[in-house]
C-alpha cells in the first residue's frame, strides 16, 4: 500500500517535470511573442506620430516664413515666388497659399481670381490655427488634403502622407486622429474608433482587439495628434512560432534532464534498501575515524566513527545518502550492529592500550526504542578491557522528541557507564526543557556555529549561548567542523574543551588512527 503510494507520488512529480518546462516554453514563448508584436507595432505608430508631426511642423514653418516675407500684398510676385519655392523644397507640405476670408486667392499653383472657397475649419488649435481634414484642391479632387491657416496665409499636405508607411505585413492600418476629440483624421484602413479612447490619459498603449495587435502613441510634440497602427493578429501566430523554436528544444532538454533525475532517484530509492541488505551481507560497509582534540593541548583524543559504503562498481557512498534510506526502511538497526561490530573489530585493542582515548558512535532514533544497541555496546566493552566510559554514543536532538522510550535507554547507557552527547546541537527542536530534565554528559556544537565565528552571520553569537547553557548544565563541549586556525583559538578561549575538524584531521582509516596512537 505504502510503495503504490509512493509509485503513484513519482508517476506525479515525473509527469510535473516532464510537462512543467514544456508548457513553461510554450508560455515564455508566447509572452515573448506579444511582447515583440506590442513593441513592433508602437514602433509603427511611432512613425506615424513622427510623420504626422514632421507634416505640421513644415506646414507651420512655410507659413512662418511667409508671415515674415509679407509687405502688404500678399499675393505679389515675391510672395508667390516664395510660395513656389517652398511647395518645391519641402517634404511633407504640398501647397502653400493666401487666405482671405473663407478663400485661397493665390498659391504655389498662381493667383486664384476670385478665390478658391475653402469652407469653414472643421478646428481651431488652442493657439488659433484653424485646421481643415478636407481642404479642397484646385488640380486634384481626388486626393484629400488636409491644411492648416494662420495669419492670412494656408498650408496643405497629402492627406494620407503621415500613414503612408511601407512596412513588412500586410493589411497592416494606420491612423492619425485629434486625442482631445476622438475624431479621425487620416487613416489607411477602417480603424475601430474604440481604439481611440486607449490614450486616454497614457502616452501609448498597446493591445489586442478586433482581429488586430493595436499600437496607439500620442504625438509628443503636438499634443493634438494620436496615431493609430494596427497589425493583423495572424502575424502574433508567427512570431510566436520563431520563438516556440528557440525555447521549446530548451523547455524539452530541461524536461528530459528533470525526469530523468527523478526516475533515477526514484529508482535508487526503491532499489536501495535491497542494496543496503546486499551491502551488510557482503561486508561493503567500513569505518572512517574523524579525530577529537583537546583545544589545550591539540592532542587526539578522542575519535568519531563515521560510516562508509563502498558499492560493488567500488564508488563510495557517504552517509548522508544511505542512512536515511536506512532508517525509512526499517534497516537502521542491522546498520548499527553492523558499526558497532566494525568499531569492536577496529578500536578494541587500541582503546583498551590508550585508556584515556574515547570513541563516539552516532546512533539513530530507533536504536533508543529497543535495549538492543545498549546489549551490543555492553558486549563491545564487557570483557574487552575497554571502560564504558570510553564509548560515546551521539543522539541528536530530533531523536529526543518523542523520548518516553528513549529515556530509560539512555538512563540504562549511563547507568553502564556509557557516555552520551546531543550531536548537531542548536540546528533541532532545541527544546531546552528536555537537556534539564534527562541527563547528558556532552553537547557537541554544530558546524553551522562553529563556521559562524568569524563572519558578520547573525548566528555568530550562538555559540556563545551554547557554551554558557554547557557550563550551568555542567556538560562537556566539542565543537564541530572547526576548519581555521581563528575559530580554534575562539573556541580555546571560551574554554570549550574539545574539537574536531578539518583544520586538525578529516575522518581517517583506522590503520591511520592506531598508528598515531601507539
Ligand atoms: P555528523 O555526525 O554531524 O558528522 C559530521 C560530518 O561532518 C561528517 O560527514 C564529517 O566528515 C563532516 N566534517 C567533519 N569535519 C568537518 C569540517 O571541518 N568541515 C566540514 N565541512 N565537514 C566536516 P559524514 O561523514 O558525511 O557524515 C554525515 C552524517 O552522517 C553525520 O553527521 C551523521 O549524522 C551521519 N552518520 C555518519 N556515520 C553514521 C553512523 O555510523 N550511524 C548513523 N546513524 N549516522 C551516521
Ligand atoms: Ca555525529
Ligand atoms: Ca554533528
Amino acid at each position: 500500500m505504502r510503495r503504490s503510494r509512493a509509485l503513484k507520488f513519482i508517476i506525479a512529480v515525473a509527469l510535473v517535470t516532464a510537462i512543467g518546462p514544456v508548457l513553461a516554453a510554450i508560455y515564455l514563448a508566447q509572452q515573448q511573442g506579444l511582447a515583440a508584436e506590442f513593441d513592433r507595432v508602437i514602433s509603427y505608430a511611432r512613425s506615424v506620430a513622427a510623420r504626422s508631426d514632421r507634416a505640421v511642423d513644415q506646414m507651420q514653418e512655410a507659413i512662418d516664413s511667409l508671415i515674415a516675407e509679407n509687405t502688404g500684398d500678399s499675393c505679389s510676385d515675391t510672395m508667390l515666388n516664395q510660395m513656389r519655392q517652398l511647395g518645391i523644397s519641402m517634404e511633407f507640405m504640398k501647397v502653400v497659399g493666401a487666405v482671405s476670408g473663407e478663400s485661397m486667392i493665390c498659391s504655389t499653383l498662381g493667383l486664384h481670381g476670385d478665390g478658391l472657397a475653402l469652407g469653414p475649419p472643421d478646428s481651431i488649435t488652442p493657439t488659433g490655427s484653424r485646421l481643415r481634414l478636407n481642404a479642397p484642391m484646385p488640380l486634384s479632387s481626388q486626393t484629400p488634403y488636409i491644411s492648416i491657416e494662420r495669419d492670412g496665409f494656408i498650408a496643405m499636405a497629402h492627406r494620407s502622407q503621415a500613414v503612408d508607411l511601407v512596412v513588412d505585413q500586410e493589411g497592416v492600418l494606420f491612423a492619425t486622429f485629434d486625442p482631445a476629440s476622438g475624431e479621425l483624421r487620416t487613416s489607411s484602413g477602417d480603424v475601430d474608433p474604440q481604439w481611440m479612447s486607449a490614450v486616454d490619459d497614457l502616452p501609448e498603449a498597446a493591445f489586442i482587439s478586433n482581429g488586430f495587435i493595436v499600437g496607439v502613441v500620442r504625438s509628443e510634440q503636438v499634443a493634438q495628434t494620436a496615431a493609430i497602427a494596427a497589425i493583423p493578429a495572424r502575424y502574433l501566430g508567427e512570431r510566436v512560432w520563431t520563438f516556440i523554436w528557440v525555447l521549446l528544444p530548451i523547455g524539452l532538454a530541461t524536461a528530459a534532464i528533470l525526469t530523468g533525475s527523478v526516475i533515477y532517484v526514484a529508482r535508487m530509492q526503491v532499489s536501495l534498501p535491497v542494496q543496503i541488505r546486499q551491502g551488510l551481507r557482503q561486508n561493503e560497509f567500513y569505518l572512517e575515524y574523524q579525530p577529537v582534540v583537546d583545544l589545550r593541548t591539540r592532542q587526539w583524543v578522542g575519535a568519531e566513527a563515521l560510516v562508509r559504503w563502498r558499492r560493488k562498481d567500488g564508488r563510495i557512498m557517504q552517509p548522508d545518502e544511505f542512512i536515511p534510506v536506512a532508517e525509512h526502511s526499517g534497516l537502521i538497526g542491522l546498520l548499527t550492529e553492523k558499526v558497532i561490530e566494525l568499531a569492536s573489530r577496529d578500536m578494541v585493542a587500541t582503546l583498551r592500550n590508550n585508556p584515556d582515548f574515547f570513541l563516539t558512535l552516532n546512533l539513530s532514533a530507533k536504536d533508543l526504542q529497543t535495549g538492543k544497541t545498549l546489549d551490543s555496546l555492553m558486549t563491545m566493552v564487557q570483557g574487552s578491557g575497554v571502560k564504558g566510559g570510553q564509548i560515546v554514543v551521539e543522539l541528536t536532538e530530533r531523536m529526543l522528541v518523542d523520548a518516553s522510550a528513549a529515556k530509560s535507554v539512555i538512563a540504562a547507557m549511563r547507568n553502564q557507564g556509557i557516555r552520551v552527547a546531543i550531536d548537531d546541537f542548536g540546528t533541532g527542536y532545541c527544546s531546552l526543557s528536555y537537556l534539564e530534565t534527562m541527563q547528558f554528559d556532552c553537547l557537541k556544537i554544530d558546524r553551522l556555529f562553529v563556521e559562524a565565528i568569524d563572519t558578520e552571520a547573525a548566528t555568530n553569537r550562538v555559540v556563545l549561548h551554547i557554551i554558557k547553557m554547557a557550563r550551568t548544565l555542567n556538560l562537556k563541549l566539542i565543537a564541530e567542523g572547526v576548519e581555521t586556525e581563528a575559530q580554534a583559538r575562539y573556541l580555546s578561549e571560551h574554554d570549550v574543551e574539545y574539537a574536531q575538524g578539518w583544520l586538525f584531521s578529516k575522518a581517517i582509516a583506522p590503520s591511520e588512527l592506531i598508528a598515531k596512537l601507539s
